[in-house]
């Protein structure tokens, strides 16, 4: 099935519920181009336009997916051969789709019995290990959802390689047309709450702590919404699904109070959640796609940086961001992280717990070591005492420490001021090399 081959551009006739998966392994600043021909055809849920050229990037991995056949060209080098499989999930993934699109009509149509939470929407969390296709099918659903006219709120919970915001913060955003197809949904306006660490576990009581927040305030946005209530919420989460990421999901789920689980591959985290959620939340298991590739280690952390990246330069390179220095003056009693170093509660002082500790504002040293390549967030807290709780306004990196001159170089989105709000300091570095 994989068509004619003339240099480096291969047609492929896909048949009704075949998919096309490509993965895009050529050379740096080189890119592969996919067309639809003759057909329908979406990309994770997104409608192609016949004969537009869609460009994708190293590192990038596609499919190509017909619910009525249709012909697709693709263009480029790549090593790894596209290929085309019948074998993919998408039918039960629409059946959940359907599933949700009931909840919603039924929703609209509780107005007039005023129960609680009776016009809101299904609000569904995607669990499951990494690797399985969850921000995937989050971004399936939406699309699938705002394709009827739903606007739901989408919430990502993925502090390692979430798809909203940059690494080492959560986000939500309320999605009003379908996800581009090379540049994912549009990121107006996102709720951002800065966690500063790559892995959930890193600083747990901190992680819960930003997800109840997060709950609060998407449940009062939809709530001043009638049309996003009734479409509800879709949440992508961590990949770690044993001991505390296990207890984060039950926390996360209480938090928003979720109607359905949507459990990817584990049928042990899908056993162990029917036991343990109340019998209200409905627990489904679905299989991942043959599609997904696993990622290892390091192309994690290449996909990473791409996200910070992307955040400073636009998704297609299309962004000129600022650099500037800011004096070391300017910084004094600004900048903090959260967490101080973890002491046994047997150490602490009286009535407290070490958990507070972990949850405790920080002044950040201005030093080489602790600022260099590290991404920071801009608040819109101006006080400490909101500074945990507020959301962010958006990120800056700092690309020079200059000792001797005692001052930084910045790189931001933003001409110079740095506004007048407080600073986060993230773990995650960055190395801007552009
Ligand atoms: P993590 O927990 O690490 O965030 P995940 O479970 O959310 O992972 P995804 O990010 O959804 O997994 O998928 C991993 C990669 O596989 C992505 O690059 C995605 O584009 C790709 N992918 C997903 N489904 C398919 C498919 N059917 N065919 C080809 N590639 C796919």
């Amino acid at each position: 099935n994989s068509g004619d081959s003339d240099d480096d551009r291969s047609i492929f006739q896909l048949e009704q519920d075949e998919e096309l998966r490509i993965e895009v392994d050529c050379p740096k600043n080189e890119v592969v181009t996919v067309e639809l021909r003759t057909g329908m055809a979406e990309i994770f849920g997104t409608e192609m336009v016949p004969n537009n050229q869609y460009r994708f990037h190293t590192g990038a991995k596609i499919a190509i997916f017909t619910f009525q056949g249709c012909t697709i060209v693709v263009r480029g080098k790549m090593d790894i051969q596209p290929y085309t499989s019948k074998e993919t999930p998408m039918i039960m993934y629409l059946n959940a789709h359907a599933a949700l699109e009931d909840m919603r009509k039924a929703a609209e149509n509780d107005t007039a019995n005023q129960k609680e939470n009776g016009n809101r929407g299904p609000v569904v969390m995607v669990v499951g290990p990494s690797d399985v296709g969850k921000s995937t099918l989050c971004r399936l659903l939406a699309n699938y959802a705002v394709r009827m006219g739903r606007r739901p709120i989408s919430v990502d919970l993925d502090v390692g390689q979430g798809a909203i915001s940059v690494p080492g913060s959560i986000g939500a955003i309320l999605i009003e047309r379908p996800a581009s197809i090379e540049e994912g949904f549009s990121q107006n306006a996102p709720l951002v709450y800065h966690y500063g660490h790559k892995t959930p576990g890193h600083n747990s009581p901190l992680y819960n702590r930003l997800v109840s927040r997060m709950a609060d305030v998407v449940r009062e946005r939809l709530s001043a919404n009638k049309k996003s209530e009734a479409s509800g919420v879709i949440i992508n989460t961590c990949g770690w699904v044993r001991g505390e990421g296990y207890n984060q999901i039950k926390h996360t789920a209480q938090a928003f109070e979720v109607d359905v689980i949507i459990v990817l591959d584990q049928e042990r985290v899908y056993n162990d959640l029917v036991r343990d959620m109340p019998s209200f939340v409905k627990v489904i298991w679905l299989p991942k796609s043959g599609g997904v590739v696993e990622r290892s280690t390091e192309q994690r952390q290449i996909a990473r940086d791409q996200r910070v990246k992307q955040y400073f330069y636009g998704p297609t390179g299309n962004l000129f961001p600022h650099s500037f220095e800011v004096r070391f003056s300017e910084l004094k009693e600004k900048i903090y992280k959260i967490g101080a170093p973890a002491l046994p509660d047997s150490c602490m002082p009286l009535g407290m717990k070490s958990e507070d500790n972990q949850t405790k504002l920080v002044a950040v040293q201005l030093t080489t070591r602790d600022l260099l390549n590290h991404v920071v967030s801009v608040s819109f807290a101006s006080a400490t005492e909101d500074l945990i709780m507020t959301n962010i306004a958006g990120f800056i990196c700092i690309t020079d420490v200059n000792m001797d001159e005692q001052k930084v170089t910045i790189l931001s989105p933003q001409p110079r001021p740095l506004p007048d709000t407080l600073l986060l300091l993230s773990d995650i570095q960055y190395v801007d090399s552009s």
